[in-house]
């Protein structure tokens, strides 16, 4: 025998309790257990414990109504149908208890054993399909949700995918820019290297044949001012070829700052010192250290080129018997140089190229140079974390300013 189908009843009257039970009774097979309950709480605990297959309730239960259970047992998660029993027949009513959760609705005193069975067996079988879509849904919904994640998880690696490319875009972008820039860098260098070292070669080569062909002592005086010409020239290609090597040098980052401590203001007369011999006739360094004199720490040789590459520019664009303006200073843990002449200045238009590999401005075509050096003090600045400046007047002079973090101080 099929297994009994078990029915609670929710009314507070024991009337309609004892009608639905006769009711009930004349279902043919009767195969129903009918239980019932007369109050509100009894009933939410009963359908708590979910032991019966169907609830019919009644629409008036005391101080509540059957709407109201039907709402708080659905919204606690009962499984079964309700069907709503009431004594008024009226739209508004049926389209009350739907809305509440009931599955069907029953008037009281019009229905007969078979409209119950009927109401029943059709709920139950609503509640099942119900039940099933719910789970369909919930399946569904878990499937979105983990197709939602994977596509989510796609579009990341994408957008990671994405973002690479772009950085190995860039990446080749600058390698090949680079390589632009060393290749231009490379065929000035020819132009240049082939003008500059054929000034000094052929001074040499000349002077070496005049000196040849002096061979009394009369000829002595000139014998030495060619000896010195040739001297000047060698020392000049020295200059050039240590230019070369520092770009290089520098172009594979091959530059380090390694400081170390020192006094400035002695270090800076041997650097005057040891320019004296490049000075035009009629040339002088003024030097003076402002402020105190005291121990600095940064790296003495980066320093010693930029000092020595300024200074000879200061001379080398200045007419004889110009004096050079040479100053340092310590403050705010930096050290401070300034080089400033009265030469030819810098024309406005060639400012922005200045620091450009073997860049020489429009005014001196008659003044020998390579367009290196301040790319080589420029690169010098930055390893040091510097900061350099400059200001130019065309025929009245140049002024560069260089500001070097000293780490004595700091
Ligand atoms: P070089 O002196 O060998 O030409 P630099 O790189 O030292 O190369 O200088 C680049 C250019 O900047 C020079 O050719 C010159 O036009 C200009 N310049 C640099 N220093 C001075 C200065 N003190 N006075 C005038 N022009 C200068």
């Amino acid at each position: 025998m099929a297994e009994k189908i078990k029915v609670l009843l929710i009314d507070d009257d024991e009337d309609d309790y004892i009608i639905t039970r006769d009711i009930m009774d004349d279902i043919p097979r009767r195969n129903y257990v009918l239980d019932w309950t007369s109050s509100f709480e009894e009933a939410l605990a009963l359908i708590r414990e979910g032991r019966h297959d169907v609830y019919l309730v009644d629409f008036y239960l005391g101080a509540q109504d059957g709407l109201q259970l039907i709402t708080r047992a659905v919204q606690e998660g009962a499984k079964a149908p309700f069907i709503l029993l009431t004594g008024q027949s009226d739209l508004e009513t049926d389209e009350k208890a739907m809305r509440a959760g009931a599955l069907d609705y029953l008037v009281k005193g019009t229905f007969n054993p078979f409209d119950l069975e009927r109401s029943i067996r059709y709920s139950i079988e609503h509640a099942m399909s119900l039940a099933e879509i719910q789970t369909l849904n919930e399946e569904l919904e878990q499937r979105v949700e983990a197709r939602t994640q994977e596509l989510a998880e796609a579009i990341r690696k994408l957008e990671n995918t994405n973002r690479s490319l772009y950085e190995a875009q860039q990446e080749i972008h600058k390698a090949l820019q680079k390589e632009k820039e060393l290749h231009e860098l490379k065929s000035r260098f020819v132009t240049i290297a082939s003008h500059e070292f054929r000034t000094p070669l052929s001074t040499v080569l000349s002077s070496a044949s005049l000196i040849s062909k002096y061979k009394t002592e009369a000829d002595d005086e000139k014998r030495q001012k060619h000896v010195e010409r040739i001297k000047s020239s060698v020392s000049n290609l020295t200059n050039i070829l240590n230019d070369f090597l520092s770009i290089s040098k520098a172009e594979e980052g091959k530059i380090y700052n390694v400081p170390t401590t020192f006094n400035l203001k002695a270090f800076a007369k041997e650097v005057v010192e040891e320019m004296q011999g490049y000075l035009k006739a009629g040339q002088q360094i003024a030097y003076q250290h402002e402020g105190e004199e005291r121990t600095v720490n940064i790296d003495k040789q980066l320093l010693k080129n930029i000092l020595l590459n300024l200074l000879s520019n200061g001379s080398k664009y200045s007419a004889e018997g110009k004096t050079i303006r040479f100053t340092t200073s310590i403050a705010n843990g930096a050290a401070l140089v300034a080089v400033q002449d009265q030469g030819i200045g810098i024309p406005k238009a060639d400012q922005a190229h200045l620091f450009t590999p073997f860049f020489r401005a429009q005014n001196v075509t008659n003044i020998q140079g390579t367009g290196l050096g301040l790319n080589i003090v420029k690169k010098y600045v930055e390893v040091m974390d510097g900061k350099l400046e400059y200001q130019s007047e065309l025929g009245e002079g140049t002024t560069f300013t260089i500001t070097i973090p000293n780490t004595a101080e700091a």
